[in-house]
């Protein structure tokens, strides 16, 4: 597609965007410029980064540190400047490389990758790496991240579809792993991230989130960040108190019709 028709088709899009997330805070009786967008780009090209950013968008997401690695290099090498987020399953031997470029990491769910993620940016960052804690809302043992165990255990909450192995998991222990990432001194604890599980209802899984974000909140005050709601569920994330949404497909198309 020639770059002004892209970038005609981004405009339109992001504009969608923002008026849905505008609507969805006054909904909420919320400030409209409460919630901030991080545009997911992942399978698009460098390109696309650029034009968003041209567009006025500032933060980035991205899932797989290849691809990441290399649209960030050439992002830069093109002049343009944004705020990258690594929100993808991280294995611990891609921690040195995702902090060299990435601004926050949203996806810590364990505590060996809080462990390997201080090891890593102490040696290879000069400045504090923002990090935030996935949680996973059911526990899912295919699909990592933290579990809150006050959640699983309260009485609304008391999910029956949960894994109550993961649970159990002292690695998956959000208290845990917000301990080490607050005395880790080049990570900053940030706050909260979330995929609603695939078979439950938004409200309700943005709804137990928001319970864990304010009980995090009350030990670490600076953790203010919850980073919930995609393409399909901004709306109900907002509702709950999202302050930050990651839109991919309502952003950039349908990504497995494009390649
Ligand atoms: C891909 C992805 C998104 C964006 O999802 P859409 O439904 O395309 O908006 C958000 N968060 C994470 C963690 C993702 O991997």
């Amino acid at each position: 597609m020639p770059e002004q028709a892209r970038r005609d088709e981004l405009a339109a899009s992001l504009a969608e965007v923002r008026e849905r997330i505008a609507r969805a805070c006054t909904a909420a009786g919320r400030d409209p410029g409460g919630v901030e967008l991080v545009a997911v780009t992942k399978t698009y090209p460098a390109a696309d980064v650029v034009l968003l950013a041209e567009l006025g968008v500032t933060d980035v997401g991205e899932n797989k540190d290849q691809e990441a690695a290399a649209k960030a290099a050439a992002v830069a090498a093109a002049g343009t400047s944004v705020r990258w987020h690594f929100v993808g399953q991280l294995q611990r031997n891609k921690a040195a490389s995702v902090v060299r470029y990435a601004d926050v990491v949203e996806s810590v769910g364990s505590l060996r990758l809080a462990s390997a993620l201080d090891a890593a940016a102490t040696k290879h960052r000069d400045r504090p790496l923002d990090v935030l804690i996935q949680v996973s809302i059911d526990g899912d043992p295919a699909r990592g991240g933290a579990v809150d165990p006050a959640a699983g255990r309260s009485p609304s909450g008391a999910f029956p579809e949960a894994s109550s192995a993961a649970f159990a998991d002292p690695e998956r222990d959000l208290w845990r792993i917000a301990d080490v990432l607050a005395s880790a001194e080049i990570l900053r604890l940030r706050g909260l991230m979330a995929v609603a599980p695939r078979d439950w209802e938004p409200a309700r899984a943005f709804a137990a989130l928001a319970a864990t974000a304010a009980r995090l909140r009350a030990d670490h005050p600076d953790a203010t960040v919850l980073s919930a709601g995609m393409s399909g569920d901004l709306e109900e994330a907002v509702r709950h108190g999202a302050t930050h949404v990651r839109i991919g497909t309502s952003l950039l198309g349908m990504r497995n019709t494009l390649r």
